[in-house]
């Protein structure tokens, strides 16, 4: 009698595994029904945020870029890239002519999680040594007065009111940085002050967020491109709109073309959003709660940790896993990276998932049908997260008339933001880990995709994938800002 009481009572504890996945499966779903309202959600806060200054939580922010790098950019230029997890120097040459890139040179290393949340002068000089000693290795000599200072492009992925090409202020920080004392300054002139201690003769000709050095890269390649995406760390869009349609700086903006809009849809709401007791969780732990929630559904920063809530309902919930396994319970613990790994773990026996397990958590012995619950946990949290990224760009597609709403036909775009409401050919590039690197999360966006605009329209939508993107793109848009290009310019 006790041993068959003792089997009901596991498999009551089995159907409530099953039922914290239901759960979550039912709390995740993504219709297309649903995605096309988030779509339409989306198109109204972007028309909101370009009313007026905090008309929506989409920021919707002035890049002041107005014309994008074209090939005729020449000389040697240099790049910054802070923002995600890792920070890069770069050194780009430019041929002129439409030669394309001639060659560049990349050196990425982590950021050291003190400096995250540090003072913004220790941010500054680590930024500025690791540049010097780039700049020294590469054999240049740039402490010296030269006849003409060497101009730099400075990417820097956190919200920013711009000021102009080459300044703007710091919003508010995401992704986990936290160094108040920057909040509400100039961060490109922190960065030339930086510079200038340094003793390193060089200017600060543009300052971007990493979508809009993607959007540059793009453009520069394939000159359809009229979007960026950024799906690594964090997430977010810009894409390039028309001057007259920024109802907000009216008369402000005297070129009548177009211009890139930093969208910071990591800020995206909408009560279409299928949020789950698990993403209010994560928020409320979170450094910057009640903010980015788009961006915590579906970034990298952030998938591994809902998975790791769920995995730790089901350990409360039932003694699949024995007693609660204490690391469990440690916020971030598991790296998206990891969990991606769990999810494509392809062997019968799941034995990739086990030594994760292990490793991670200290669980042995997880039975095979506990090892799929956690596969399927996975899946949900990814899928779920590349097709909200999906009807993201497609509500972009739909602001500037390209989701195929106004009739198909082909043809090639002419001038940047130039409007139509036919389908042409309509690139968007697209940068991070989560998209390059993770195979479920790309094909799950890619399908999406189709899914909502139809196959039809879609054939006309390429989703590019672009390689050091924000970096090269900020060189790029360095060249095309420099002093000497706008003085010819003139
Ligand atoms: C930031 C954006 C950035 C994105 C991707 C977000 O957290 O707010 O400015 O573009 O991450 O790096
Ligand atoms: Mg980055």
């Amino acid at each position: 009698a006790i041993l068959v009481s003792r089997r009901v009572k596991s498999r009551r504890k089995w159907n409530r595994v099953v039922g914290v996945l239901k759960e979550l499966e039912e709390g995740c779903s993504t219709p297309v029904g649903r995605l096309r309202q988030i779509v339409d959600a989306m198109v109204v806060e972007m028309h909101a945020g370009l009313a007026s200054e905090g008309g929506s939580k989409l920021k919707m922010l002035l890049t002041f870029i107005d014309k994008l790098p074209d090939g005729n950019e020449e000389g040697t230029y240099y790049a910054l890239d802070l923002g995600g997890t890792n920070f890069r120097v770069l050194r780009v040459q430019l041929g002129g002519k439409e030669s394309k890139i001639m060659g560049h040179k990349v050196e990425s290393q982590p950021i050291p999680q003190h400096l995250m949340t540090s003072t913004s002068e220790d941010l500054f000089d680590f930024i500025a040594s690791t540049l010097k000693e780039f700049v020294e290795r590469e054999g240049d000599d740039y402490t010296v007065q030269l006849d003409r200072r060497r101009e730099l492009g400075f990417t820097f992925s956190f919200p920013v009111k711009q000021l102009s090409v080459s300044s703007g202020v710091l919003i508010k920080w995401t992704k986990g940085f936290s160094i108040e004392d920057l909040v509400g300054k100039d961060v490109a002139e922190c960065l030339q002050q930086a510079l200038t201690k340094k003793g390193l003769h060089m200017r600060v000709a543009v300052l971007v967020n990493d979508t809009v050095g993607t959007l540059a890269v793009g453009h520069y390649d394939d000159d359809d491109t009229v979007a960026a995406v950024i799906i690594g760390t964090g997430t977010n869009a810009c894409y390039v709109e028309q001057t007259d349609a920024i109802i907000k700086c009216q008369g402000l903006l005297t070129n009548s073309g177009g211009m890139v809009v930093n969208m910071e849809w990591g800020n995206f709401w909408s009560s279409h959003l299928p949020r789950t007791s698990y993403d209010m969780d994560l928020d409320a732990d979170s450094p910057n709660p009640n903010d980015q929630a788009f961006e915590k559904m579906i970034s990298g920063m952030y998938l591994g940790d809902i998975v790791r809530r769920v995995i730790l309902r089901m350990a409360q919930e039932s003694d699949i896993l024995g007693d609660v396994p204490p690391r469990l319970t440690v916020p971030f613990i598991l790296s998206t990276p990891l969990m991606a790994a769990m999810h494509e773990d392809e062997s019968s026996d799941l034995t990739e998932v086990s030594r994760i397990l292990k490793d991670t958590f200290e669980i042995d012995d997880v039975p095979l049908k506990g090892r799929k619950v956690i596969v399927r946990v996975c899946d949900v949290v990814t899928r779920r997260a590349a097709r909200l990224v999906a009807a993201g760009i497609v509500g972009i597609l739909k602001k500037i008339g390209r989701d195929g709403s106004g009739g198909v036909t082909g043809g090639r775009s002419k001038s940047i933001g130039e409007p139509s409401n036919k389908v042409r050919r309509t690139v968007v590039a697209i940068e991070g880990s989560l998209y390059s690197s993770y195979n479920m999360f790309r094909e799950y966006l890619n399908e999406a995709v189709a899914e909502i605009l139809g196959e039809e329209v879609a054939q006309h939508v390429v989703l590019k994938v672009t390689e050091d993107g924000p970096g090269i793109g900020a060189a790029l848009l360095a060249a095309a800002y420099s002093s000497s290009n706008v003085a010819s310019d003139n």
